[in-house]
């Protein structure tokens, strides 16, 4: 049988578990506040920024929500991450991305006050966590974690297999399961474009992450018998449906259940976890700039 990891179950304890800190926070005076800035019309962007606004609002967060044009200049974008950096109430500042091209992304996370960055990308944070210290977890790699965690997948001495290394998901997510402490200890191997033979990984691992952005790339025949697959992807590709497209991950869903003794479902595994991570980080931010110890 296959353990079907429930995303969205798991989420929903993780956002339960903040509850103390926030009524923590609470007795401080203190309520959390994340803004979100965006300078999009990708309607997948503007998806997921409603969808983080809403998540704020049910667990008692405060949502500033801030739209810049995609045609404004790049200054507007920076001086109202200035205004936030100084605004007491804004404990976390997540500019969604992609942003426009006349836009410096780097300028972007580097402007970030780091004690506010909760998605965990400035370099001082990437520094923090690379050296066994960080202040943020990225949201997605962090929630694997927290899926791994829950389906009682201890990590230690096994062999992770992950398959991406872009700066948001593969590399933080690298570095999370190397790090001598819970949640880490595993041996493991970075895929990427240029890696020439990814089956031959693959077979060799106890878990396998796949963070590829390539729909369905990890197949059943890639994997060994038994194997963990946390699929992080989120593809959409055309369908004869209503809406024209239905979501898929990066793992060939039907081939690697029938390998896998715990499988990630896509939508309902990853993508619940990234959000309620960025809530986790919220609060953990609101507790570190009162001083309020609220145990996360
Ligand atoms: P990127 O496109 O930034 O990175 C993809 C990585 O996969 C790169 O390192 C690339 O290698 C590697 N790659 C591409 N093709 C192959 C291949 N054929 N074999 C091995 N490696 C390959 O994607 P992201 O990291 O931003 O996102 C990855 C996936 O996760 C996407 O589907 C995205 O939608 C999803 N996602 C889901 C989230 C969630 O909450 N569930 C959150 C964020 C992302 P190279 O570096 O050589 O180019």
């Amino acid at each position: 049988m296959t353990d079907i990891i429930d995303g969205n179950a798991v989420a929903e304890d993780v956002r339960a578990g903040l509850t103390d800190a926030i009524d923590a926070l609470d007795e401080a005076g203190v309520t959390p506040g994340l803004a979100t800035v965006l300078m999009s019309e990708d309607p997948a962007s503007q998806t997921y920024v409603s969808m983080k606004q809403r998540d704020c609002e049910e667990v008692g967060i405060d949502a500033f929500d801030y739209e810049l044009d995609p045609d404004a200049p790049a200054e507007e974008l920076y001086e109202l991450i200035d205004d936030l950096n100084e605004d007491d109430s804004v404990h976390g500042v997540l500019v969604q991305m992609p942003l426009p091209d006349h836009v410096d992304e780097r300028e972007v996370l580097r402007r970030i006050d780091p004690a506010k960055d909760v998605d965990g990308f400035h370099p001082e944070n990437v520094g923090r966590l690379v050296a066994g210290n960080p202040r943020f977890k990225p949201c997605t790699p962090h929630g694997v974690q927290k899926l791994l965690d829950a389906t009682e997948v201890d990590t230690e001495g096994k062999d992770v297999v992950v398959v991406g290394r872009s700066n948001i998901v593969g590399k933080p997510m690298a570095n999370l399961l190397i790090q001598k402490a819970e949640g880490g200890n595993a041996t493991v191997t970075v895929c990427h474009s240029r890696t020439d033979d990814v089956a031959a990984k693959t077979k060799q691992a106890d878990v396998v992450i796949a963070a590829c952005g390539v729909p369905e790339l990890v197949t059943g025949e890639m994997l060994s018998e038994g194997v963990v697959v946390v699929d992080v992807g989120i593809n959409r590709v055309d369908a004869d449906n209503e809406k024209g497209y239905e979501l898929v991950g990066d793992v060939e869903y039907d081939s690697a259940e029938e390998k896998a003794s715990a499988i990630t479902p896509v939508p309902g595994g990853v993508g619940p976890m990234t959000r309620a991570m960025l809530l986790w980080n919220t609060v953990k931010s609101a507790g570190d700039a009162a001083d309020v110890d609220v145990n996360l």
